[in-house]
């Protein structure tokens, strides 16, 4: 592949492309990793830098400690949102863009050269994001999940001593859930209540024999596509995901009891995937029982599903029996956010987005617009996303620097607040606030939180 050029994005002069060969990557030393800082909170403003700086600052300082200057991220910065708009076409006023064609209104948010950038290097990082406003084109994330084919969309949740969750479960809490990115409600084929092609649908459907007992003529209609190769991909990533970090479970969470074909056909495929594929590695939960006594044996990832209403509770109730989950695009969605929601703060929910050619990791939380310019919003999610990159790229002692100085950071800083309100905390307002005698006023900036981590990193 021949290196694109630009129309305003400056080539980068540093590091070196990473090579993926038919889905197998080559990382060099130096990596050139395509940054979108993102808007609101993700931006620098006036010199105020935005949570996407301060974390790039202490993810630079994680690689440097680990690989003593041997290993670099090379930062290339692209632009999608409210900073595309602004830099490439700062004339179109906000009353004209619902006049645009969607491709146009894809340009003005997602311009071609950071689809090119993107394209070419496959790495990125990405903070938050302004929803396009004008109705035509819906969403930068859910465009470039399916423009590059990135299938999973990977949550990783955990508990850090020193946040405040809401569950007193929480600190069992350790999953990583794998939605499904590209199928599902998601793939936009839906119509209008009382349009055409509604009633052309409903038409067709009553020659199939639905009835208006259960078909309105004037229902919308939405279709739930869900395949066999594009299930079986992403349960095969959290298998091989399990298999690597040597963790005990997947679980195959669907609503496959009242969604037979869809749901319940992502569920047998999931199984049926686990055994011919990994039968040496795996066991399933039935074989368990009926061949083990009811205990895993050793070295073996257990494969079991859920239907997704008892998952939801199971996920409170008993977190410490669910480590890898993996869900068609729907229940992701909600799960992820639930899972996340369990152990507390919003500004820790990294993700990531990955494909067999690209992938690009993003913090979950959106721009914050009322903290943009302050320097106060938490910069965890993106450095947390950051540090899912790092384990990507196989840098796995600057990923470990990273997590561990968070975890000290946080514990630290639930330790001062103990010790009675007044004093200094390293936590940023969101976390400081859940401290009994400290509130917003009490947190440290997104800056400083970062230079504790900085200094915990050593
Ligand atoms: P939001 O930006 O996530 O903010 C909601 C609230 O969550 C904030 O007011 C703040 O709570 C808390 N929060 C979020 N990020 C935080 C951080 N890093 N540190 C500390 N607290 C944080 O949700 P929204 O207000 O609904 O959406 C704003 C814009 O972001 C919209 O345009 C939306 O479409 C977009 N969005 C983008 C993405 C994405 O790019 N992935 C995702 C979601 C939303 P307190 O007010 O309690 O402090």
């Amino acid at each position: 592949m021949t290196a694109p050029t630009y129309d305003k994005l400056i080539a980068p002069t540093a590091g070196t492309r990473a090579v993926n060969q038919n889905g197998t990557w080559k990382f060099p030393d130096d990596p050139i990793v395509c940054m979108l800082r993102g808007d609101g909170i993700g931006a620098d403003v006036n010199g105020v830098p935005g949570i996407s700086a301060v974390a790039m600052k202490v993810l630079d300082a994680a690689v440097t400690k680990a690989y003593g200057g041997k290993k670099k991220l090379a930062w290339f910065d692209v632009h999608a949102g409210d900073a595309a708009r602004n830099l490439y076409k700062p004339d179109v006023k906000d009353e004209q863009v619902a006049t645009l064609s969607e491709e146009e209104q894809r340009k003005l948010y997602l311009p071609d050269d950071t689809l090119k950038a993107f394209e070419y290097y496959g790495l990125g990082l990405k903070g938050p994001l302004t929803t396009p406003i004008g109705g035509g084109f819906r969403s930068i994330n859910v465009f470039l999940r399916f423009k590059f084919d990135l299938y999973s969309c990977v949550r990783p949740v955990r508990y850090y001593k020193g946040v405040d969750a809401p569950n007193r479960n929480a600190n069992k809490v350790d999953m990583c859930i794998f939605r499904e990115n590209t199928e599902d409600v998601y793939c936009g084929i839906e119509f209008k209540s009382g349009s055409d092609r509604a009633k052309k649908v409903v038409a067709f459907l009553r020659e199939m024999g639905y009835g208006p007992d259960v078909l309105m003529d004037s229902a919308g209609i939405g279709i739930k596509p869900i395949s066999p190769e594009r299930s079986k991909r992403l349960i095969k990533m959290a298998i091989q995901f399990a298999i690597d970090k040597k963790l005990p479970s997947v679980t195959l969470c669907h609503k496959g009891n009242i969604m037979k074909f869809t749901e319940g056909a992502f569920k047998d495929w999931g199984y049926e995937l686990a055994k011919a594929e990994f039968r040496d590695k795996i066991v399933t939960e039935d074989e368990v029982y009926k061949d083990f006594g009811g205990k895993a044996p050793a070295g073996k990832v257990v494969i079991k599903d859920r239907i997704a209403d008892s998952m939801f509770q199971q996920i409170q109730l008993r977190p410490e029996d669910y480590s890898v989950i993996a869900t068609p695009n729907l229940n992701g969605d909600y799960l992820s956010d639930a899972v996340a929601a369990l152990t507390g703060g919003i500004g820790l929910a990294a993700g990531a987005n990955i494909g067999d050619r690209a992938a690009m990791f993003e913090a979950t939380h959106g721009t914050a617009p009322k903290y943009t310019g302050k320097n106060l919003a938490n910069p965890g999610a993106v450095l947390l996303s950051g540090a899912l990159l790092l384990e990507y790229l196989q840098w796995f002692e600057a990923a470990e620097l990273v997590n561990k100085a968070v975890e000290k950071t946080f514990a630290e800083s639930e330790e001062i607040a103990h010790s009675g309100p007044g004093k200094k905390l390293h936590v940023t307002y969101d976390i400081a606030r859940q401290f009994p005698g400290y509130t917003d006023k009490d947190g440290a900036t997104s800056s400083a939180f970062a230079e504790r981590i900085i200094h915990h990193i050593g």
